[in-house]
């Protein structure tokens, strides 16, 4: 997509309103807003913004922020469209005051550091996340509540499924804004869904993951309902993840995990990648896992990880390797959740994986039995480990982690670990409705 190109739309479709789109440094889609004669100045890279008014960006004294729009993830806003008159959106990378450098505070300007260098080493990372989320009522007031009216269960069908006109319209605009859908169900869990969207190159993925999550909440708002991403809304039920499908691409586009000659048809460097993600898992978790109620989602009996490991089949191992073989090689990172920031997530697992193949690391053999099952002394032989139970000790692990640091950046490093600190003290000295029901009666 050209800066020409973009004016024809403009033009042709009656783009009156254009929306800069940035994230923050813990994936929160961020949104300027501005009048069709001010587009050409945006296309150039010239709107400012006040970058201290963004959590996690810069002090006030150093404010001024460059917005430089991708041309790439321009796209016309298909339910935006009244009378006419239209709207679009793309998204940015922040630069500093001077207009030349890059931002490393903005997680979309880091993520494509992190691809450069595996770049260097002469892989691209193609990645397709599959986000979970449940679909609620409001009540009256107008508040979001845990209740759904749908009993439908696993990929339930018609009349049961409530929400089906929802979930179609959601997968109509996308198709729209031009993903690609490749599945819809309803997951197990009452009122929880899942759409799945073709893979892609891993900025882009990141770009269409925070889309999705946005026009998710958009249109389930139209239909009256409250969308969430939030891990783990309901105990006793299935939480919400966002499986992370991951290959390593050769620069001549071949799948660099695939070889036909192998026993399981993986690669020499899908073994390597394998195992430094599992490596690396206790001190990525932070940042895939990023809320307290993450560590919720993240117990036996519901379909998520609890432990470190690696499966061709299994689908309690944190890393499921799918059975489609040749460009669809990949492994399944099941532990992240779709609260995390996906440009940071992305460059977590990226780095992970290639401080395996750099150290050319080998995985603990696959487990292909229920780890549920296992004893902790059949869990330490065969290298399982644990991870992480709550945020405080997923903070603790990340802080010791040097592929963290490195992967993050000092800027983002300080202020994730310094917000994610303050979220767990304000938790933990928080009174819970557990406690009360468990203590006042009876102390
Ligand atoms: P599941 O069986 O866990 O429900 P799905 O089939 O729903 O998985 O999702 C698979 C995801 O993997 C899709 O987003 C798909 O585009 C993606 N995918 C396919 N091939 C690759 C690849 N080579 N690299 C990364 N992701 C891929
Ligand atoms: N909802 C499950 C989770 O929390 C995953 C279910 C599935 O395998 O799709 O990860
Ligand atoms: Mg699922
Ligand atoms: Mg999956």
């Amino acid at each position: 997509m050209t800066r020409a190109d973009i004016m024809k739309i403009i033009e042709e479709k009656n783009i009156h309103f254009f929306r800069l789109q940035f994230v923050d440094i813990f994936g929160f889609m961020k949104n300027v807003a501005i009048p069709r004669s001010q587009i050409e100045k945006a296309l150039d890279g010239k709107m400012m913004f006040d970058g201290s008014s963004i959590d996690g960006f810069v002090r006030i004294n150093e404010s001024d922020m460059y917005l430089k729009p991708d041309y790439d993830t321009f796209v016309v806003l298909p339910w935006r469209n009244k009378e006419g008159i239209a709207a679009a959106r793309v998204i940015c990378d922040v630069y500093m005051s001077d207009g030349v450098t890059p931002f490393f505070g903005c997680p979309r300007v880091n993520l494509r550091r992190v691809l450069a260098e595996a770049r260097e080493l002469g892989f691209t990372m193609n990645v397709g996340t599959e986000c979970e989320f449940f679909l609620f009522e409001f009540d009256e007031d107008g508040q979001p509540t845990t209740v759904s009216q749908d009993i439908a269960g696993y990929f339930s069908l018609d009349p049961e499924d409530k929400a089906n006109d929802c979930r179609r319209e959601i997968i109509e605009v996308l198709e729209k804004m031009g993903f690609e859908i490749e599945a819809s169900h309803h997951e197990v869990a009452e009122g929880q869904h899942e759409i799945n969207f073709k893979y892609a190159d891993a900025l882009t993925c990141a770009d269409n993951t925070i889309t999705f999550k946005w026009v998710v909440k958009t249109i389930a708002a139209k239909y009256g309902l409250h969308a969430t991403f939030m891990p783990k809304p309901i105990f006793g039920i299935n939480g919400s993840g966002m499986h992370t499908n991951q290959s390593l691409f050769n620069l001549e586009g071949t799948n660099a995990f695939y070889d036909e000659k192998d026993k399981l048809q993986l690669s020499e460097v899908a073994y390597h990648y394998i195992a430094g993600l599992m490596k690396n898992a206790r001190g990525f978790t932070a940042i895939t896992n990023p809320l307290v109620n993450s560590y919720k989602r993240l117990v036996p009996g519901y379909e998520a990880p609890v432990y470190s490991s690696w499966s061709a089949s299994n689908r309690s191992a944190m890393i499921r390797i799918p059975a489609s073989r040749g460009m669809s090689t990949r492994a399944e990172l099941r532990s992240p959740d779709p609260s995390t920031n996906p440009y940071l997530a992305l460059a977590m697992m990226l780095n992970a994986g290639l401080d395996g193949i750099k150290n050319k690391l080998a995985p603990p053999p696959p487990v292909n039995k229920d780890i549920y099952e296992m004893t902790r002394a059949e869990m330490v032989e065969e290298g399982i480990t644990v991870l992480p139970g709550s945020l405080e000790e997923a903070i603790n692990e990340l802080k010791q982690s040097p592929i963290a640091r490195e992967t993050l950046g000092p800027h983002i490093f300080e202020k994730y670990v310094e917000a994610k600190q303050k979220e767990w003290d304000e938790y933990r000295c928080a009174v819970s409705a557990w406690e009360l029901d468990n203590y006042l009666r009876v102390y």
